[in-house]
C-alpha cells in the first residue's frame, strides 16, 4: 500500500533538476544519504547530508569505482520490511533503512558520441548506479527508485502531493522505468563492444515460438501480447501470416471503428473487399462483392457485433479469421461450425505507436502513420468541386490507401470498394490493374472517386481515369507537374481535391 519516505539516497551524475526533489524531501522530515559529488552539490544548497562512507566505513576508492557497493547500502534497500529474519539481521550488522534511491547513471552513450577515447569510455559504465537501480526496482514493495533525471517531474509531483508518501501503484511503475532505463543502458553498452551483431536476435528468439515463419522452412516467433489486442473464442493457433493479416485488418478496420456498419476482406496484407452500409449483412454481402475470388481464405473484419445473418454468410465462404468487437450467441455457434475458423473478439484496436522492421543488420523504427484524411484537409483544386456525397467516398477511399501497399490506387463508390491496384512499381500500373479488376467483377466505373497514396508525377492517371467515366480524384498533391493534372480535370469536368498528406505503406 502507501508508505512514507523515511530516507533518500541520492546520487546522480547530472545534478540539474535535482534541487526541488531533495528540498522536498527534505522538508517532509527524510534523511538524505549522498556519494561525493551529489553530497557536495546538496550542502551547497544548504541541506543537511548523511555520506554513505559513513554508513559503510569504508571510503569510495579506486577513482569512484566503488562508491556504494556495500552490504551496508545494498542491505538497506534490499531487506523485506516484512520479514522478521530480515529485520533481525538488519539489526545485527547496522544498516540503515533507504526507502528511496534517485539515481542518474555516467552518459554512457553520450561520451561514446562524443568520440572519447575506450578508455574515456569504459570509465563511463556505470556499475554502482546500475546497481542501486536494480536493487531498489527488485523491492519496489517497499522502496521507490527514480532511475533517471528523465522521471524527476513525474517524481516530484507524488512527493508533493503526498508528502513523500507514495503508493504501491506508484512505486511499481517506476519499477518499470528502472528496467527501461537498465536494459537501454546495457544495450548500448552492447552495441558499443560488439557494434555489428544483430542484437535484437536474443530477445527476438526468445518471443513465443510459432508454428513456423511466413514459409515451413522458417522458423518464426512471436513478441508481445495478443491478449491485450483481442480475446480468441475459437479456432486454430494464429499462424505468422494470420498475424500478419490480423494486424493489417485491425488497422483497416479501426478506421471506421465508430461509423456506420463496415465490413473489410483482407488478403495478404490489403483488402480485396470493403463496404460500408446501414446494416451488417449487406455490408458483409457488398464487400465481398469487391473480389470473391480473393476472398477465398482471407480475413473478415466488421467494425460491429456479427449477428446471426451475417455470419451465415460469412459461413458459406472459406475464411481464415473473423475479428469484430462482438457475436452475438446464434452468430457465434454458425461460425463455430468450422472447426479451424479464428474467432477473435476485439479489446483493443488502437494500434502501436511505433513501427519496427528489420533491415541489412539494423532494425527501422518510425511513428505509425496516425493521420487519417477528413474534410478539414481537403483543398478543391479544380474548377467543378465535389459534392457530398462524392466527399464521402473520397474519404472512404483515403482511408483505404492508406492501409494499402504503395503503390497504390483506390476506386470506390457509394462506400463500396470496386477494385485496387495494390503494391506495384508504378502509380499507372496500379490504376490500369483496379479498372481491370473492378470490370471483371462487372462494376461500372461511371461516377467512381480515384485515391491516391501519393501524388501523380504526370497527368496520365486522370487521363485513363477519365476514360473510364471515373470523375472525382482525392490525392496529396506536390508533384511539379500537378498543374498538369490539374488542367486536364478542368478540360474534362472532373474535380480533384489535395490533401497535403501523403500514405505511402511500402
Ligand atoms: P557523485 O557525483 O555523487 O560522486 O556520483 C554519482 C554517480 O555515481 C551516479 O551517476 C551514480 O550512478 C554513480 N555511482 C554510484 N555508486 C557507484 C559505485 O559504487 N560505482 C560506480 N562506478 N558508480 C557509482
Amino acid at each position: 500500500g502507501t508508505k512514507r519516505i523515511k530516507s533518500a539516497l541520492l546520487s546522480v551524475f547530472y545534478k540539474d533538476g535535482l534541487e526541488p526533489i531533495a528540498r522536498q524531501l527534505h522538508a517532509d522530515g527524510v534523511t538524505l544519504y549522498s556519494t561525493g559529488g551529489t553530497q557536495t552539490f546538496l550542502e551547497g544548497l544548504g541541506l543537511p547530508v548523511i555520506p554513505v562512507e559513513s554508513q559503510t566505513n569504508y571510503p569510495s576508492i579506486f577513482g569512484g569505482r566503488v562508491k556504494t557497493l556495500h552490504p551496508a547500502i545494498f542491505g538497506g534497500i534490499l531487506h523485506r520490511r516484512e520479514n522478521e529474519g530480515d529485520l533481525q539481521e538488519k539489526a545485527e550488522h547496522n544498516i540503515p533503512d533507504i526507502d528511496m534511491v534517485v539515481v542518474d547513471l555516467y552518459p554512457f552513450e553520450e561520451t561514446v558520441a562524443s568520440g572519447a577515447s575506450e578508455q574515456d569510455i569504459i570509465e563511463k559504465i556505470d556499475i554502482g548506479g546500475i546497481s542501486l537501480i536494480r536493487a531498489a526496482a527488485k523491492n519496489f514493495k517497499d522502496v521507490l527508485i527514480v532511475p533517471s533525471r528523465e522521471y524527476y517531474a513525474e517524481t516530484l509531483d507524488i512527493l508533493q502531493a503526498g508528502n513523500s508518501e507514495t503508493s504501491i501503484e506508484d512505486r511499481h511503475r517506476f519499477a518499470g522505468y528502472a528496467f527501461d532505463i537498465s536494459s537501454h543502458y546495457d544495450t548500448a553498452i552492447h552495441g558499443f563492444f560488439a557494434p555489428n551483431s544483430t542484437s535484437y536476435k536474443r530477445s527476438v528468439r526468445s518471443g513465443k515460438e510459432l508454428r513456423y515463419g511466413e514459409n515451413p522452412h522458417q522458423k518464426g516467433w512471436f513478441h508481445g501480447n495478443l491478449d491485450e489486442a483481442f480475446e480468441q473464442l475459437h479456432g486454430k493457433e494464429l499462424s505468422y501470416n494470420n498475424l500478419l493479416d490480423v494486424d493489417a485488418a485491425a488497422q483497416l478496420i479501426a478506421e471506421f471503428w465508430d461509423q456506420k456498419p463496415t465490413v473489410a476482406v483482407i488478403k495478404h496484407n490489403n483488402a480485396c473487399g470493403l463496404a460500408q452500409r446501414d446494416d451488417l449483412p449487406t455490408a458483409w454481402k457488398d464487400a465481398l462483392a469487391g473480389d470473391p475470388v480473393s476472398a477465398f481464405g482471407g480475413i473478415i473484419a466488421s467494425n460491429k457485433e456479427i449477428d446471426a445473418k451475417t455470419a451465415e454468410g460469412i459461413n458459406e465462404i472459406f475464411c481464415e479469421v473473423v475479428l469484430a468487437p462482438g457475436f452475438t450467441a446464434e452468430a457465434l455457434s454458425i461460425l463455430q461450425s468450422k472447426k479451424n475458423r479464428i474467432i477473435l473478439k476485439v479489446k483493443n484496436i488502437q494500434p502501436q505507436e511505433m513501427i519496427a522492421r528489420t533491415i541489412l543488420n539494423g532494425v527501422l523504427v518510425q511513428e505509425r502513420d496516425y493521420h487519417t484524411d477528413s474534410r478539414e484537409d481537403l483543398k478543391t483544386v479544380t474548377k467543378v468541386a465535389p459534392t457530398e456525397a462524392q466527399i464521402d467516398d473520397l474519404i472512404f477511399a483515403s482511408a483505404l490507401c492508406k492501409n494499402t501497399k504503395s503503390n497504390t490506387i483506390v476506386l470506390a463508390k457509394d462506400g463500396q470498394l470496386l477494385a485496387s491496384g495494390t503494391g506495384q512499381t508504378s502509380r499507372v500500373d496500379a490504376l490500369r490493374q483496379a479498372i481491370q479488376k473492378a470490370k471483371s467483377f462487372n462494376f461500372d466505373l461511371n461516377g467512381a472517386v480515384m485515391a491516391s497514396d501519393a501524388f501523380f508525377p504526370f497527368p496520365d492517371c486522370v487521363e485513363i481515369a477519365n476514360g473510364e467515366g471515373i470523375n472525382t480524384v482525392i490525392q496529396p498533391g506536390g508533384s511539379i507537374k500537378d498543374q498538369l493534372s490539374i488542367d486536364y480535370c478542368d478540360a474534362n469536368g472532373m474535380s480533384m481535391v489535395f490533401t497535403g498528406h501523403r500514405h505511402f505503406k511500402h
